[in-house]
C-alpha cells in the first residue's frame, strides 16, 4: 500500500481538528452546566465545605497543574510529526489543552452543594478525583526522569557531523522515545533531519527527495578514526514508499575509533564518498552527503556506535556517546552545553 507526505499530514492534521474540537466541546458544555447551577455552587470554606472536600479539591488543583507543566511531555512525543504537518492545528490543541487545564483548575477551587451533601457522591467523586491527580503528577514528575543517559565517563566523546539546525528523530536510551532501542547494536542510535528556517523537514510538497533539507546536506567524520567500509550503489527511496528492509543501511560508511569502538552513519546518498577506504579522517572532514538509501521513508541521517565492526552484528552492543559542544534545543529555548546528549524531538546545532 503506498502512502505519501500529503496524505500523511493531512490526516495528522485532520485528526489534531477534529480532537481538539471534540475536547473543546465537552469543556464548554462543562462551563455552562456549571454556570447553570452557579447559586448552588461556592469556593471552597471550610465552613461549607469541610476539610475533607477541600483537601481533595487541592489535590486535584495539584494535580491539574502538574498536567499544565506536563503538556512539555506530550510535545515531546508528539512534536517529531509537527515539521511534516501543518502549525495551525498544532498550536490549537495546545490552545485548547492549556484552556481545559486553567478552566479545571479554577473550577477545582469550586464545590458544588450537591457534592458536599451526599455522601455517596462524595466518595465517588473522591476516587475520581483522587485517580486524576495521581496520574497527571505521576506522567509530570516521574515520566521525564525516565530521560536519563548513560554519565559522561561511559560515552564515547563526539563532534555533531552535520552542520545548520537539525532535529533529532529518534534518540535516547528509553524506547519510547528511540524505536532502535529494541535492537541492542544500535541502542543509542540517533536519526536526525534538518530543519529549513521555519522549522519544517522540506520545501514546495515534500513528495520528492530533494524537497528535503537534509537531501545532500553534507556529512562530516564526528571524531578523528579510519575508514574501514563503505556501501554504495544503493538507489534514493521514494517519500514514504520505498523503503528496502533488505539493506536497511543502504549506502553507509563504517569507521573505527578503536578495537572495540565503530561507528555508522547511515542512507547516505549514492555516489558522494569523498574518502576512500584505510582513510584516517580528522574530525570534520567532509565524508559524503546524506540521503534516502536504504530502509528510508524520507532523507535523514542514521548515526550509531557499536562494539563490533559488522554492522548490526547481533552479537555487538550499542554504546553511547554525548557531543563535545553543541546548541540544544529542547523545549522552548536554546542552550550552549558541553558534553550533552540528545533525545527526540531535541533541535540542535553547532
Ligand atoms: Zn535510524
Amino acid at each position: 500500500m503506498e502512502k505519501n507526505l500529503a496524505q500523511f499530514s493531512e490526516t495528522y492534521s485532520q485528526g489534531l481538528w477534529i480532537a481538539s474540537f471534540i475536547f473543546l466541546a465537552v469543556a464548554l458544555l462543562r462551563l455552562f452546566s456549571v454556570l447553570k447551577t452557579k447559586s448552588s455552587r461556592h469556593w471552597i470554606h471550610p465552613a461549607k465545605t469541610g476539610w475533607f472536600v477541600i483537601a481533595i479539591k487541592l489535590l486535584f488543583f495539584v494535580g491539574l497543574l502538574a498536567f499544565l507543566a506536563d503538556i512539555p511531555i506530550w510535545f515531546f512525543t508528539v512534536a517529531q510529526f509537527r515539521p511534516i504537518a501543518p502549525k495551525l492545528p498544532y498550536w490549537f490543541f495546545i490552545f485548547v489543552m492549556v484552556y481545559i487545564t486553567v478552566q479545571e483548575m479554577i473550577l477545582s477551587l469550586t464545590a458544588s452543594q450537591a457534592l458536599v451533601d451526599g455522601f455517596v457522591k462524595r466518595m465517588v467523586f473522591f476516587l475520581i478525583s483522587v485517580f486524576c491527580s495521581f496520574s497527571f503528577i505521576l506522567a509530570a514528575f516521574i515520566v521525564p526522569t525516565t530521560y536519563t543517559y548513560p554519565a559522561k565517563e561511559e560515552c564515547v566523546m563526539l563532534n555533531l557531523p552535520v552542520k545548520g539546525t537539525w532535529l533529532a528523530m529518534h534518540a535516547g536510551k528509553e524506547k519510547w522515545v528511540n524505536y532502535h532501542s529494541n535492537y541492542a547494536p544500535q541502542r543509542f542510535a540517533i536519526d536526525m533531519v534538518k530543519l529549513n528556517e521555519n522549522g519544517q523537514f522540506f520545501n514546495n510538497n515534500g513528495e520528492d527527495s530533494s524537497d528535503f533539507i537534509s537531501f545532500g546536506d553534507s556529512v562530516f567524520a564526528p571524531c578523528q578514526a579510519v575508514v574501514i567500509k563503505m556501501v554504495d550503489g544503493f538507489p534514493t527511496q521514494k517519500i514514504y514508499a520505498g523503503e528496502d528492509s533488505i539493506n536497511p543501511a543502504g549506502n553507509y560508511i563504517s569507521l573505527k575509533l578503536s578495537d572495540n569502538q565503530f561507528l555508522f552513519l547511515a542512507h547516505l546518498k549514492a555516489n558522494s564518498f569523498a574518502v576512500k577506504m584505510g582513510d584516517t579522517l580528522r574530525s570534520g572532514q567532509f565524508i559524503a552527503f546524506s540521503g534516502n538509501s536504504g530502509n528510508s521513508s524520507f532523507p535523514h541521517l542514521h548515526m550509531h556506535l557499536q562494539n563490533k565492526s559488522t554492522i548490526n552484528d547481533t552479537l555487538s552492543t550499542g554504546l553511547p556517546f554525548r557531543f563535545n559542544s553543541i546548541e540544544r534545543k529542547r523545549i522552548f529555548s536554546w542552550e550552549k552545553l558541553e558534553n550533552t546528549w540528545l533525545i527526540r524531538n531535541d533541535q540542535f546545532r553547532n
